[in-house]
């Protein structure tokens, strides 16, 4: 029934107002005439009671609930998962039905701002934006498929989509189809549904750039493998383009048919790293600068969107959320944005942030992986085989944690802060060269953030 009043409120409020009001609210009781409902944060709390609290209350008693106040609540100070932050923000309004022409075409819609100009590129993600434009170039095929992977919100969709966008000015002409993994097994199944498989076939066979998302979904969904297998080799067997995204490697998708790991393989495995600080910061001033456009006037004093980037290292949907929440904030109540307006508006996703791994868990994990002692992590061996793990340690306390490099450097055995700063300026060096030191680090990190 909240669900039925929500798209009443919907109406009522408008679409901008739902989503960042009413959409982050949980109703957690309703009983002896009080509906009780849950906010994200203490300043939600008291502005939607003080905005909304009569539509809400209306909204109830117009669906024919018998509520005589309503009342507000604030989870208690405990963790929020890293993967439920999003939730509050990015929660999307009911989504129209689609249209019926689109049916069709075995294609779901892109999203129009994903386009190459809106993506930011940095050191994390150079490689990955350089082969999808290659790719969107045309031209002989050169990658096939190109096969994208990496953790969630890292900006897979985003080229993807990117690529499409291109392909249509580029080309036409061209057949181009985007789709995720889970909506090629749905209309797999629906066409064996209808008997309609033949059609089916047809369709997926015809056209020039095929762009499957997600395709780990499909991992031990027998029959959707089988008939993934035959579309891709017959798709390429026609010299048509293939463009694959995961969130892992190929060969990491457990349940994959080995015959599709080594096919995804055949092409170009381009990945995209987790964000470093200057993507971060990066994206947020490109943000910006559209929201200063649709909010002028608005001003923001120095420091927060490096204030962002430093706190928000999830992923860039989330932090893309809190500056979405920031500005909206802001306007709403006509101030600056500053730190304190910052920290106030984003608790919720700043303590998520916070939930963070500690020095300690990066410098067992690190020492687990390269098989070393954990006391020799924080003890004095300089031979190459210790030191240098230490150094991924140092580089990954500096980029997971908020500690200070002095904080840092007390932990691995009361070291320096210049020594924990050649460490971390090491690994760096290290990981443009050095493909193995990178994937090294890319796997502690996600099994760290996991
Ligand atoms: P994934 O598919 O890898 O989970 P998405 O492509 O959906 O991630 O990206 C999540 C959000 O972050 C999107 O809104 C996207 O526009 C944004 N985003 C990710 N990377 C970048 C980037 N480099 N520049 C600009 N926006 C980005
Ligand atoms: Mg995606």
């Amino acid at each position: 029934t909240w669900g039925r009043v929500c798209n009443e409120l919907l109406k009522t409020v408008g679409k901008s107002n739902y989503t960042t009001w009413i959409a982050p609210l949980r109703m957690i009781d309703m009983a002896e005439g009080i509906a009780a409902f849950e906010a994200p944060t203490k300043f939600m709390r008291d502005w939607v009671s003080r905005n909304f609290g009569e539509a809400i209350l209306r909204e109830l008693r117009n669906d024919g609930h018998v509520v005589e106040r309503i009342e507000f609540r604030v989870p208690e100070l405990r963790p929020i998962p890293a993967n439920e932050v999003s939730r509050p923000v990015a929660a999307p309004a009911p989504a129209a039905p689609k249209a019926r022409s689109d049916e069709d075409l075995p294609g779901a819609p892109l999203d129009a701002r994903f386009t190459f100009d809106s993506f930011v590129v940095g050191k994390p993600n150079e490689l990955a934006h350089a082969a999808a434009r290659r790719v969107a170039e045309g031209g002989p095929v050169t990658f096939n498929p190109l096969f994208l992977y990496g953790g969630v919100g890292l900006g897979k969709t985003h080229l993807m989509h990117a690529i499409a966008h291109e392909l249509q000015i580029r080309r036409p002409e061209a057949r181009v189809r985007y789709l995720s993994a889970e909506q090629f097994m749905y209309r797999f199944v629906q066409a064996l549904r209808e008997r309609q498989i033949m059609d089916f076939k047809e369709m997926f066979r015809s056209v020039d750039v095929l762009m499957v998302d997600d395709v780990q979904f499909i991992a031990g969904k027998d029959s959707t493998q089988e008939e993934f297998f035959h579309t891709f080799n017959a798709l390429v067997d026609q010299g048509k383009q293939i463009i694959i995204s995961a969130d892992r490697a190929p060969g990491e998708i457990k349940d994959l048919e080995e015959r599709i790991k080594s096919r995804l393989q055949c092409g170009l495995v381009v990945d995209l790293h987790p964000t470093d600080y200057e993507l971060r910061l990066g994206i947020l001033q490109t943000k910006t600068e559209a929201y200063r456009a649709q909010y002028p006037g608005l001003t923001m004093a120095d420091g927060v969107l490096e204030f962002l980037a430093h706190r928000i290292t999830t992923n860039v949907r989330v932090l893309e959320g809190a500056l979405t929440r920031l500005f909206a904030f802001a306007s709403l109540v006509g101030k600056e944005i500053s730190l304190d307006l910052a920290q106030e508006c984003l608790t919720d996703i700043l303590r998520a942030s916070d939930r963070k791994v500690t020095i300690e868990e990066i410098q067992r994990k690190v020492a687990e992986h390269y098989n070393v002692r954990l006391s020799d992590m924080i003890g004095p061996k300089r031979v190459r085989t210790i030191a240098r793990p230490r150094q991924v340690a140092m580089y990954l306390s500096k980029q997971l944690t908020t500690r200070s490099l002095p904080e840092i450097g007390r932990r691995f055995g009361g070291r320096d802060h210049t020594t924990i700063m050649h460490g971390i300026r090491k690994i760096e060096e290290l990981m443009g060269s050095d493909r193995q030191i990178a994937e090294d680090i890319d796997l502690l990190r996600r099994l760290l953030e996991s």
